[in-house]
């Protein structure tokens, strides 16, 4: 049966750069889990975009002399480069600055207002003594009054979790100029949580397959809401649709209110681009669909419970009741999928302090699959785990040159050399058979294993596979079979046969070089799509143009199953599949890598 899957994945924020710390929490997992959805015949609707409103992007606009329009054209043309250079198969990846999207937030702002989950109040804002301009949360600094933690935001402890009101912060100081703020009176629209208590608490208690940390964190969460302010005095972002708010200067919507709701937005605008207006609703509104929500851990508390407040008071599902909202009844996420961090040689990557590795530099030395593989064998999928040079040079040489590559090249290669064909198969021995049957196997086991988003144990056992092939054909020694063709052509086809089922396991994880072992196994055509830029137009009243990433996944061959390898179809020389790096850059790193340094 085919099951509508929408994967939403979280937005990267348009100030700059993606580092490979951001792609190993929401990038690379969600691609992997597409894929593979995908192969097993389910109808996959990828969305994402750029999150391009809020302070830091008008802060860092100031900064820079620009206009945060420049700015996000600027930084989302640089993650939509990266996000394609490393094959992220997004159905659709907009932008938040986008009319669609600032007229789907309003409405659905709209359901929540008419349910009467929004209010208005008057609460204090900070302005800067100095200029009498706002001073934005974030740029609030002070000790936290949950757990004392001194470099707590005004808006979030980073030590904690917690999200903080400015106000309550201990000691709080700008991080622009170091000045004291003061905070003034002045009105907001604030957001009922607190009416989404039992709601959101009996269906957290449903939600028994996700991983323990997130569970856990969540229903904490959910044991102690407090009412939260959904406006900003701020003149970029998405007008507040309400009458005496609309055309005033200073009030936006807080960007985490739009920014989630780009996942319903961007459904929206996928559905228009294809002529259906209304297909978006397949994963929306069908109780049988599902949807998986991936990002780092620190964007947990939006997704497992503002989100899920949002959609409940929009479908009048909170203590107040109300009416369906314009989008008719709305899903809640199936699962929460919340990677730990990627730290670097045992520091978070920090770009203020320079100990960072962005995205495009290191797809322009590495390619796309040797850091796909990195984060999905050794990425922070349930504790933060740490990015080393020494290490990625290990696993890029012995497990992905030296045991995949090899497999490959080896096998083609003899029966290149000695056929010219995928060599025709004759009674085979007990020892073929296994192999044979523990590769089909793997299918049921790996598939299980990316079903549940458990990516290390799926693509360990891909590799368990390699593994035993390598050994097989070290131990059967083909190249020593001159004398008895017939058996010697019996453990090629067996060999190419696991090649060809290990490589359908390991497409969702090495896209790439999925392609080239399809086309090196004589095989025609797109096995694995890879997602394009396109022009979408002009965008309406915001008026400039955008362009979106999307692809044609349907025509892709992949499927998650063993295909037989068709006996008689040509061959050519085998290139290596991965180059091998040089054992000294696990020292020191490419010279355009920040050095590393000890804890
Ligand atoms: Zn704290």
């Amino acid at each position: 049966m085919s099951v509508p899957v929408l994967t939403a994945v979280a937005w990267p924020y348009a100030n700059g750069p993606r580092h490979i710390g951001h792609v190993s929490g929401f990038g690379v997992p969600s691609d992997v889990f597409s894929r593979y959805q995908r192969m097993v015949g389910n109808r996959v609707l990828m969305v994402s975009g750029t999150d391009e409103h809020g302070t830091p992007i008008q802060v860092q606009a100031d900064a820079e002399g620009t206009t945060p329009r420049e700015l996000v054209d600027r930084y989302s043309r640089v993650i939509q480069d990266d996000l394609v250079g490393l094959g992220l198969s997004y159905d659709l990846f907009t932008r938040t600055s986008t009319d669609n999207h600032h007229r789907v937030t309003q409405d659905l702002f709209t359901a929540l207002w008419n349910n009467g989950y929004v209010r208005t109040e008057k609460t204090l804002g900070a302005i800067s003594p100095s200029t009498g301009r706002t001073l934005p949360d974030r740029y609030i600094e002070g000790t936290c009054p949950i757990c004392g933690y001194p470099g707590a935001r005004g808006d979030q402890c980073d030590n904690c979790g917690n999200q903080l009101d400015p106000a309550d912060l201990i000691n709080p100081r700008s991080r622009i100029n170091g000045e004291t703020p003061q905070f003034v009176e002045t009105e907001h629209l604030l957001f009922d949580l607190p009416a989404f208590s039992k709601s959101l608490g009996s269906w957290l208690d449903t939600r028994t397959h996700w991983r323990p940390n997130v569970l856990n964190f969540s229903k904490r969460l959910a044991d102690d809401l407090k009412p939260r302010a959904i406006s900003r005095d701020l003149d970029w972002g998405v007008r507040i649709p309400l009458d005496g708010w609309h055309d005033l200067p200073m009030k936006r919507f807080y960007v985490w209110f739009d920014a989630v709701i780009g996942y319903l937005s961007a459904s929206v605008e996928w559905a228009q681009r294809t002529g259906d207006p209304h297909a978006w609703q397949q994963w929306w509104c069908d109780p049988d669909a599902q949807s998986y929500y991936f990002m780092g851990k620190d964007n947990i508390t939006f997704h497992s419970v503002m989100w899920p407040a949002f959609l409940l008071g929009h479908n009048g599902e909170g203590d107040r009741g109300g009416e369906v909202g314009s989008f008719g009844r709305l899903n809640l996420p199936t699962e929460i999928v919340s990677s730990e961090f990627l730290t670097m040689s045992g520091s978070k990557f920090s770009t203020s302090r320079g100990t960072v590795i962005y995205v495009g530099d290191f797809l322009r030395e590495f390619g796309p699959d040797a850091l796909r593989y990195f984060i999905a064998v050794a990425g922070p999928e349930n504790q933060d785990s740490d990015f080393t040079w020494d290490e990625f040079v290990r696993r890029t040489n012995f497990e992905l040159a030296n045991e995949w590559g090899n497999l490959v090249n080896r096998s083609i290669s003899l029966a290149f050399k000695n056929v010219g064909a995928i060599p025709e198969p004759t009674s085979p021995d007990p020892a073929d058979e296994a192999l044979l049957a523990q590769s089909r196997a793997a299918f049921d086991t790996v598939g299980a294993h990316l079903a549940r988003s458990r990516f290390k144990q799926a693509i360990s056992e891909a590799m368990r596979i390699v593994g035993e092939a390598n050994a097989y054909l070290s131990h059967q020694e083909p190249w020593k079979r001159k004398d008895d063709p017939a058996r010697r052509d019996t453990i090629l086809h067996t060999a190419l046969q696991v090649v060809q089922d290990a490589n359908t396991l390991l497409t969702p994880f090495l896209p790439h070089a999925a392609q080239k072992v399809h086309e090196a196994l004589g095989g025609t055509g797109v096995w694995a799509e890879q997602p394009h830029r396109e022009d979408a137009g002009v965008s309406g009243e915001l008026g400039t143009s955008h362009s979106v990433l999307t692809g044609d996944y349907a025509s892709e061959q992949a499927r998650w199953a063993s295909t037989p390898i068709p006996v008689g179809r040509p061959l050519e020389r085998p290139t290596p599949l991965f180059a091998k790096l040089d054992p000294s850059l696990g020292e020191t790193g490419p010279s355009w890598a920040p050095i590393a340094t000890d804890g």
